[in-house]
C-alpha cells in the first residue's frame, strides 16, 4: 500500500531531462511515502528498436498520450522490487524484472518475464544485475551514442548531487560492495537513479575518473562500516 497518489499531481506530461542528452524523458517526481525528503521518477528511453521505460511511479497510465507521442513503450524494466509499491494505474507495457525481486512485484503487477543474468537487449541496452540493495537489483546501461547512461535504481542514488549507496538494514552489504566494484568498471557518463533528494538534481553527469573517485569514496565508507 502507498499513499503516494493522494498527494501527487496526475502525470500527463513527460519532461526532457537534459537538452544535452537526447532521448531521455522523465515523469514528474513522486515522494517516497516513508521518506518524503526523497522523490522518485520513471524515465523513458527513446530508442530506434523500441522505447524502454525504466523504473516505476504511480499513475503512469495517465501519461499514455505523452508516451504515445514519443513512440509508445515496448518494455518496462524495474531496477528492484521496492518499485512495486508504485503500481497504481500502471502503463500498458510488458514488465521485466530480475527473478530474485519478482516475488515482490507479482503481488501488484503482471510480470511478462524475469531474467537472472547480464545480457544486452538489441545492441544498446545492457541489463546488469547489481545485487545488494535488494537481491534482484539490476542496473541498465544505455548506449545513446553520444552518451552512455547508467540507471542504478537505489544502488546509487542522489542527495544534493552526491552519490550515495542504497544500504538498508535489509540490504546485503557485501553484495552491494561487490556490485559497486562492478559498476566502477562500467563505462558511463550519466548516472540516472530512481531516487533523488526533493528539489535537487536527479541525474548526474560524470566521466570515468569522476565516477571512479565517487564510487571509491562510497566503497571506503561501506568497507569501514563492515569491518566494525
Ligand atoms: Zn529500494
Amino acid at each position: 500500500m502507498t499513499q503516494a497518489t493522494a498527494d501527487s499531481q496526475p502525470i500527463t506530461e513527460l519532461a526532457e531531462v537534459d537538452s544535452r542528452i537526447p532521448g531521455l524523458y522523465a515523469s514528474a517526481p513522486q515522494p517516497l511515502p516513508f521518506e518524503p525528503s526523497i522523490s522518485v521518477r520513471a524515465f523513458l528511453v527513446r530508442r530506434d528498436d523500441g522505447n524502454v521505460l525504466v523504473y516505476s511511479v504511480d499513475d503512469l497510465g495517465s501519461a499514455s498520450a505523452a508516451f504515445d507521442a514519443l513512440g509508445g513503450i515496448s518494455r518496462q524494466y524495474l531496477n528492484h522490487g521496492h518499485e512495486a509499491m508504485f503500481s497504481e494505474n500502471p502503463v500498458d507495457a510488458p514488465l521485466f524484472v530480475h527473478e530474485a525481486d519478482a516475488p515482490a512485484v507479482v503481488e501488484t503487477r503482471d510480470v511478462r518475464a524475469t531474467f537472472s543474468r547480464r545480457h544486452t537487449l538489441d545492441d544498446d541496452f545492457e541489463v546488469i544485475p547489481t545485487p545488494g540493495h535488494t537481491p534482484g537489483a539490476t542496473a541498465y546501461l544505455w548506449d545513446a551514442g553520444e552518451h552512455r547512461l547508467l540507471f542504478t535504481g537505489d544502488s546509487i542514488y542522489l542527495e544534493g548531487g552526491r552519490w550515495k549507496p542504497g544500504l538498508l538494514a535489509s540490504s546485503d552489504r557485501d553484495a552491494l560492495i561487490a556490485s559497486l566494484e562492478l559498476i566502477r568498471e562500467l563505462d558511463f557518463d550519466v548516472l540516472v537513479p530512481w531516487a533523488a533528494a526533493v528539489g535537487q538534481p536527479y541525474h548526474s553527469t560524470t566521466d570515468r575518473t569522476d565516477a571512479r573517485s565517487r564510487i571509491d569514496a562510497m566503497l571506503a565508507r561501506l568497507r569501514r562500516r563492515s569491518s566494525r
